[in-house]
């Protein structure tokens, strides 16, 4: 628990949330809340704006208007000089591993940058984390000499990686379709991984996902956005049977429904 956080805050909360591109509203009255140690799910067809959503959690949108909570704490970018830096780590779609670092310095990135720890337990805090997603020993490595499936693994651990100093003992993951592109084995495996990540660092996560089974395997709500707007929230169970038309189309991935395929 953040030590600012009282202990009934949820861990993020939007209320009435927009944000605009130019004239284009990307996210329109959103409403959602995720409480402590739960695991949240965003689906929707592509353009819905979850990418948009997770990347404003990480602090990398603004809102345009309504109000971002992270861990009780109000999102005020005006008020710099109040504003502590929530304990957020996205694992983006694209691992963006950083090409001329060795898979230590990856991991360790912000170890060996922004603390004052000694390099001997830097290197355990990372040998821990590679050990936790199957990779022990790959430190030397360059990611140029990984698979693909193997650089989704390392940027699990770099987000895995604690730093004492920030004293946020419960981070919020969040995860970019995770399991996009990858065959069903591989694709349990990554998923195995999140609900390993998400509770070894006793987190909350939220995923955003199309694939159902990443869904039910790695998280215990629901929200369905579509065109910028959610249009149901609920649990995983009545999910799977809720008589929505969004969650029906979804669920059935039918071309007839209210949700249309954005043009390309
Ligand atoms: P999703 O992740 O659900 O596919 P995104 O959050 O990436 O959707 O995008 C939501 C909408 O915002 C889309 O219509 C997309 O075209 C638009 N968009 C995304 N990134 C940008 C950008 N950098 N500039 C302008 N529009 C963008
Ligand atoms: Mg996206």
């Amino acid at each position: 628990m953040n030590k600012d956080c009282p202990p009934s805050s949820p861990v993020v909360e939007l209320r009435n949330l927009t944000l605009k591109r130019g004239r284009r509203t990307i996210l329109d009255g959103i409403d959602l809340s995720l409480e402590a140690g739960q695991s949240l799910a965003i689906v929707g067809p592509s353009g819905a704006g979850k990418t948009t959503i997770l990347r404003l959690l990480a602090g990398l949108e603004l809102p345009s208007s309504g109000e971002l909570f992270l861990f009780g704490q109000r999102q005020d970018y005006l008020r710099l000089d109040q504003w502590r830096p929530p304990d957020v780590r996205l694992v983006s779609q694209n691992p963006a591993l950083l090409g001329s670092l060795s898979v230590l310095q990856n991991v360790g990135f912000l170890l060996f940058r922004h603390s004052l720890l000694p390099e001997p337990e830097i290197r355990l805090r990372v040998a821990r984390c590679l050990e936790a997603v199957g990779l022990a020993g790959t430190e030397n490595l360059m990611p140029s000499e990984l698979s693909g499936g193997m650089q989704k693994r390392v940027s699990f651990a770099r987000a895995m990686i604690d730093n004492p100093e920030t004293e946020s003992e419960t981070p919020l993951l969040l995860f970019d379709e995770p399991t996009a592109g990858l065959d069903p084995v591989a694709s349990t495996r990554i998923e195995d991984l999140m609900v390993t990540t998400t509770h070894l660092s006793r987190g909350s996560s939220v995923v955003v996902s199309h694939v159902l089974s990443t869904i039910e395997r790695s998280a215990k709500q629901v929200a369905l956005l579509y065109d910028g707007k959610l249009r149901w929230q609920g649990s995983v169970d009545s999910f799977r049977s809720a008589d929505n038309p969004y969650v029906v189309q979804f669920r059935t991935a039918s071309l007839t429904g209210p949700m249309q395929p954005q043009e390309l």
